[in-house]
């Protein structure tokens, strides 16, 4: 099966109001290009040296969300163009993504990663510091950022119980943030969750964005 079969057989299914990243990290620019064909816009990678120069190859109507961890001095080179930023994971990121962002004369959409899962190798606030994470800063003294929800992985095992309960969690910290912090915002609307794995699981607990590499372009070689 190709690119363009594979993203058709996820996309014809997805429920209204699901989107969904085609997660192309490690993948060559001629499989972005198939699905880029298909009509697909939305791409994610997770390291910036790959991300920016698939950024300058391919063309420009691209949207591109950084999934993986991001470090501070990086920021810099995907400010000018990124879409959405889905792995902010400390308010100090946030303020660096805010002031590249203010250079760029761009407002960038970010979602807070949160850690729910066993793995302790994976990024992310914990799920405690739900209700108490933006009490010592102004959220509205960083115009050049706009936080749009939370985004999250599952625990990566063969147990539904246990991935289930993870994207419970994800929703009820994005709920918790969302009556707390953005109650009166109406673009604080995407929950990001699901892989290739998952998506279904995470489509039943209420994500609003599913992210998916291998189902799409095929096993990654590193
Ligand atoms: C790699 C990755 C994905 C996609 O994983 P697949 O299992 O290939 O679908 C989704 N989200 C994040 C954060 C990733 O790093």
């Amino acid at each position: 099966m190709g690119v363009a079969e594979n993203l058709e057989k996820i996309v014809s299914r997805l429920p209204m109001g699901v989107s969904l990243v085609a997660v192309s990290k490690f993948h060559s620019d001629e499989l972005i290009m198939e699905a880029y064909n298909h009509g697909h816009r939305q791409f994610g990678e997770n390291r910036v040296q790959e991300l920016v120069g698939k950024y300058e190859r391919l063309p420009k109507d691209i949207e591109w969300s950084m999934i993986g961890h991001l470090q501070r001095n990086k920021v810099k080179y995907i400010a000018p163009f990124i879409s959405m930023i889905q792995s902010v994971d400390s308010l100090e990121l946030l303020e660096d993504i805010n002031r590249y962002a203010e250079r760029s004369g761009r407002v960038i959409d970010c979602l807070l990663q949160f850690h729910v899962a066993e793995e302790d190798t994976k990024y992310g606030f914990l799920p405690d510091c739900a209700d108490t994470l933006f009490d010592k800063l102004d959220l509205s003294t960083l115009k050049n950022i706009r936080i749009r929800g939370v985004m999250g992985m599952a625990t990566n095992r063969d147990d539904e119980g246990r991935v289930r309960s993870d994207f419970r969690n994800l929703r009820e910290i994005f709920e918790r943030l969302r009556e707390r912090y953005f109650s009166d915002s109406e673009s604080f609307n995407t929950l990001s969750m699901g892989m290739s794995g998952d998506y279904e699981i995470a489509i039943e607990e209420g994500s609003t964005m599913i992210r998916v590499g291998s189902l799409i372009f095929g096993e990654r070689v590193y």
